[in-house]
């Protein structure tokens, strides 16, 4: 475990609702009494702006400011620790910790202590294999499973606050339960019929769409994501989004690159293929545990595959060619009527493959738009969003009503 016992209180933030919530109920069932950042809201992002220099990616710009929140909020003679990945992406842009650290100096914070998490492709499977990085792994399936069952609900709830309502419960009450000692599987289990008291419509979805993006944009809840699963599913539009651990399998993949040709790499490449299982295999069971069909984490070798013709795979930043091979294999196997790329603001990586290699690569086969995630010009955003949603509506018109997409609520009880 982290050494966190030295700390008033451990402070988890990184990805937002409802992943930090299970890591820190993880830790609390530990000993380790702990909180997350909070909302990454307007709020936070605006004390991110007042104190990190222009030209800082979202990522940072919202976790900072949610940071200093947090942190002001502490009774001031509490140490605090700050657990947190050190970026959303194999991204040499960001770094994250050192924001973090010159941010909590200038405001004068003096009693927080950054412990990064080091996710990158190097240490990865030793961070898999360890007790804290299997709590990790548990609760970001667990989280999958949740979130995937709330947005496949969303666009056929009659009132969308009743469905975020029971959600948010469901997730508050699982996050207690892994505090109290439980399982995450366990406690995801127990709480497996969440939705049962909400009213949903009968009738099929009007389009799916699927999410691409850099990985914070891709899995923050709520404006760090221009709440865009949210105004689709209000037009009846389900979306999509890959799992968090599709974010590890990446990084696992990327492990033997790193050692080149060394001696070394074929250890890595085995360690890195045993803990790709480890993945595979919390994700299939917080499927079975929610009750929910199995949807694997998408191969990454597959998704090279289909990349590679307009991105070579071994360019990192970002998402890399996962966005690129995500986006092609939604619109040539998945039959999504459209594909939506968010991009934090700031994130010259995914600015890139959105702008200069997505369009080839689609070339009109589904809907496109991509997104920069920002707190200001809302309203081009959600015109330039409505255009969008009545594109990805026609293309499904235009295919057919394909049985298979046709969605009824009471599957999934
Ligand atoms: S991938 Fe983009 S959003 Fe993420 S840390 Fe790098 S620059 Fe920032």
């Amino acid at each position: 475990m982290l050494a966190t016992a030295s700390f008033d209180q451990v402070l988890i933030g990184g990805l937002g609702h409802p992943y930090d919530d299970l890591i820190a109920a993880r830790l609390e069932s530990q000993g380790a009494s702990s909180k997350t950042l909070g909302e990454f809201d307007a709020d936070a992002l605006a004390r991110g702006r007042r104190v990190l220099p222009k030209g800082q990616c979202a990522p940072a710009l919202y976790t900072t400011g949610a940071l200093l929140r947090a942190a002001s909020q502490a009774h001031a003679s509490d140490t605090l620790a700050f657990v947190s990945p050190q970026s959303c992406g194999p991204c040499r842009y960001a770094l994250f910790a050192d924001a973090w650290r010159r941010s909590l100096r200038r405001s004068r914070v003096a009693n927080v202590t950054v412990l990064g998490l080091d996710h990158s492709p190097e240490s990865l499977p030793a961070f898999i294999d360890s007790e804290l990085g299997q709590h990790v792994v548990q609760c970001l399936a667990i989280g999958d499973a949740l979130t995937a069952t709330f947005r496949r609900l969303l666009p056929l709830a009659e009132r969308l606050e009743q469905l975020e309502g029971s959600y948010r419960n469901a997730a508050r009450d699982i996050a207690k339960s892994i505090a109290a000692g439980a399982t995450p599987f366990a406690a995801l289990h127990e709480a497996r019929s969440w939705h049962r008291e909400v009213a949903f419509r009968h009738g099929e979805i009007s389009a799916r769409v699927g999410l691409v993006g850099d990985p914070w944009a891709l899995h923050v809840d709520g404006d760090g994501q221009v709440n865009a699963p949210r105004r689709l599913a209000l037009l009846g539009i389900e979306t999509v989004v890959p799992p968090s651990l599709l974010w590890l399998a990446y990084q696992l993949w990327l492990a033997p690159l790193e050692w080149g040709q060394q001696r070394a790499s074929r250890e890595v490449e085995k360690a890195a293929d045993t803990q790709l299982h480890r993945l595979q295999d919390a994700l299939a069971t917080a499927h079975r545990a929610a009750e929910i069909p199995d949807q694997p984490i998408p191969a990454v070798a597959e998704l090279a595959r289909l990349a590679s013709p307009f991105i070579a795979p071994t360019l990192r930043g970002g998402y890399g060619f996962i966005e690129v091979g995500l986006a092609l294999r939604y619109a040539m196997h998945d039959a999504m009527d459209g594909v939506l790329s968010l991009k934090s603001f700031g994130c010259v990586p995914s600015v890139g493959v959105s702008d200069a290699v997505m369009p080839s690569a689609l070339r009109g086969a589904v809907p496109f738009l991509s997104i920069e995630v920002t707190g200001d010009p809302s309203a081009t955003r959600e015109s330039r969003l409505m255009l969008f949603a009545a594109n990805a509506i026609d293309h499904r018109a235009r295919s057919g009503a394909r049985a298979e997409l046709a969605l009824h609520a009471p599957e999934l009880r």
